[in-house]
């Protein structure tokens, strides 16, 4: 029953590593950004607010990105343990979390860190493509898929992030630094803290993740 936290800048590649980790240990897989993105593809009422925020590189308020979070926590999937990917991303965020997880006796097990280097990440961002029907991601310089503009996966469409661009890129990972990088000493002063580099590649990244979750016993 592991519950983790994976943080890292936008574009760090969290994302990818979550995936591994969570089929490697069977976790669920919670990212507040596809919630989002799915709340807005159905036109929610959450998707329209939460809009306007996303596409300006800001965040969405701490009360309706906690609400959602601790909705979706409460479905039956997240009995097994599971990773949230891109929560919290504020201190309040961090604090709420805590309240909540206390109620049932509760703690998070690790946080993993995924550093990378913000020229890297300018790169990778701008590069990047997703799947509009399945989220699988791709990416036009490093990662193709077979046919240019078609999933691998579903045959879906794939297209890029309306966040994605050069100017929401940079407001992203200032965003990132001024809210979510003291989270990094919030968690290190309870020594859970796992660190993996993906300046190079995601393999490497998920190694160190993994030999840090192993230090800390618990794989
Ligand atoms: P990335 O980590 O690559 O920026 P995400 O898919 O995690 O992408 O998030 C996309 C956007 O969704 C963020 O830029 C932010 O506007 C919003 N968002 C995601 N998670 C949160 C959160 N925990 N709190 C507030 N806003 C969030
Ligand atoms: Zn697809």
């Amino acid at each position: 029953h592991m519950k983790l936290i994976i943080l890292g800048a936008p574009g760090s590649g969290k994302g990818t590593s979550a995936t591994v980790i969570r089929e490697k240990y069977s976790l669920a897989h919670i990212s507040t950004g596809d919630l989002f993105r799915y709340n807005i593809k159905e036109q929610t009422k959450l998707g329209i607010e939460a809009k306007s925020y996303i596409d300006r590189g800001a965040l969405v308020p701490d009360d309706v990105t906690i609400r959602m979070v601790a909705d979706r926590l409460g479905n039956d999937d997240c009995k097994s343990g599971y990773i949230l990917d891109g929560f919290p991303r504020t201190t309040a965020q961090a604090k709420a979390l805590d309240e909540l997880l206390a109620k049932t006796g509760d703690k998070i097990d690790a946080v993993i860190h995924v550093i990378t280097d913000d020229d890297i990440i300018m790169d990778r961002v701008t590069t990047r493509r997703v799947c509009e029907k399945c989220g699988a991601s791709f990416n036009v310089k490093y990662m193709p898929s077979k046919v240019e503009g078609v999933c691998d996966v579903c045959g879906g469409k794939t297209v890029m992030r309306s966040d994605d661009n050069p100017e929401t890129v940079g407001k992203r990972l200032e965003t990132y630094k001024e809210n979510t990088r003291p989270l990094i000493d919030f968690y290190n002063a309870r020594g859970i803290i796992v660190e993996g580099n993906n300046n190079v590649d995601s393999a490497t990244c998920i190694k160190s993740i993994e030999d840090g979750l192993a230090r800390l016993n618990l794989n």
